[in-house]
């Protein structure tokens, strides 16, 4: 059986648990959440990153910080992860889709613009399987329009644009450490602030509205409610799982990338004789090897690929359903502009096994029945 996705796991996470446990302090902001969010900075360069319970609550943060009101618009493409909208939704706004690049199946920055309204506030970009979207042009029309920019980077450590690491060139960046990401901690995120003058606000919202994190430096002698806040801050237990894999990253991304090498390799027969489209990376663009999808004919010759697959004991999986067209999409989006690419495109892609558990030989075996299942098509 080659499983799609296993959680991370190096073998050191126990230890660190233990030792958070020994620390006799196991509620947030201890010794391992302190080293996971260091290690962060210092690798992205982010002016402040904090350890969230998700990237859903990451999100959540930096509607708050953008100060989403009723009525406002968002921008952001439909084919993505329901808590992309979600956290926007939560304060107020209205949903504004639009469609994808079918090379990267990013937002289509050349739709943005006609999208805006005087009501928008926000574009949100999602960089897919980590491969960036194209970020000068988006934050040149934010610029230009005055709106803010919230990256959802929830599959996007480890990978840049223009040499700048994802989640770092808007606003707000937001990652994930779901079990389903490279780097995990059972459910867990981060918020990047790459801007100081967010910092304490967000801290505060992070702890319950209270100016605890100014208490615990010192700074203040009590602390107290200053401001609408919730409870973001994961314990440190979760943060000592991560940590066992932030310190061997290099390690875990090269892994991933072989894994990925021998999918793109293995396949790129097929694609060149037009069967198949494998990812694309554009020039500028370093990945992270978050996932492999190979894209079929269609519907109906994926859903055969997919079985094909299941009986020769390999998962892959079709990835978001988009939003626009879910129940909730429907109440609380509208797509604007045409929808081209991003339902033909969602109904023909499906993922490969990929993850750090996975060995080159058993992603050669499913470069192999892939092979296979295209034999005489
Ligand atoms: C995984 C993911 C999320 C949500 O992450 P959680 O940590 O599970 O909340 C959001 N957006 C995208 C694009 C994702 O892939």
């Amino acid at each position: 059986m080659i499983v799609f996705n296993q959680a991370p796991f190096t073998g050191k996470e126990f230890g660190y648990i233990q030792k958070a446990i020994d620390n006799k302090k196991i509620c947030g902001d201890g010794e391992f959440t302190q080293k996971c969010s260091e290690w962060l900075e210092e690798k992205t360069g982010a002016s402040k990153v904090l350890l969230t319970t998700s990237c859903t609550h990451a999100l959540e943060m930096a509607a708050l910080l953008c100060d989403i009101k009723e009525g406002d618009e968002v921008i952001m493409p439909s084919y993505t992860f329901v808590s992309t909208a979600d956290a926007f939704v939560l304060r107020g706004a209205k949903i504004v889709f639009v469609d994808i690049r079918p090379d990267t199946m990013n937002i289509d920055e050349t739709k943005i613009e006609d999208a805006i309204t005087d009501k928008t506030k926000v574009i949100v970009p999602v960089h897919y399987a980590g491969v960036a979207c194209e970020m000068d042009t988006i934050m040149d029309i934010a610029k230009r329009h005055n709106l803010m920019v919230v990256e959802d980077a929830a599959q996007g450590l480890m990978s840049t644009y223009k040499g700048k690491a994802l989640g770092t060139i808007g606003d707000f960046g937001c990652i994930s450490f779901h079990e389903t990401k490279n780097y995990s901690m059972g459910e867990g995120g981060a918020l990047y602030i790459n801007d100081s003058k967010y910092i304490e606000d967000a801290e505060i919202i992070r702890e319950k509205g209270t100016n605890r994190s100014k208490f615990f430096r010192g700074q203040i002698d009590k602390y107290t409610w200053v401001n609408a806040g919730s409870s973001y801050l994961p314990s440190d237990m979760n943060a000592a799982y991560l940590w066992a894999q932030l310190e061997i990253a290099d390690e875990i991304n090269d892994h991933r990338m072989e894994l990925w090498n021998t999918y793109y390799e293995g396949l790129k027969s097929l694609e060149d004789k037009g069967l198949i489209e494998l990812p694309k990376v554009p020039e500028g663009c370093v990945h992270n090897a978050h996932m492999f999808y190979v894209k079929a004919k269609d519907l109906e010759e994926r859903t055969q690929l997919i079985n094909y697959l299941k009986d020769n004991q390999i998962t892959s999986v079709f990835h978001y359903i988009p939003l626009h067209s879910s129940e909730a999409g429907l109440k609380f989006g509208r797509f604007d502009g045409e929808d081209i690419h991003t339902t033909k495109e969602s109904e023909r892609l499906t993922r490969l096994p990929m993850n750090y558990a996975m060995t080159v030989e058993e992603a050669q075996e499913v470069v192999d029945r892939i092979i296979d299942f295209y034999k005489g098509k």
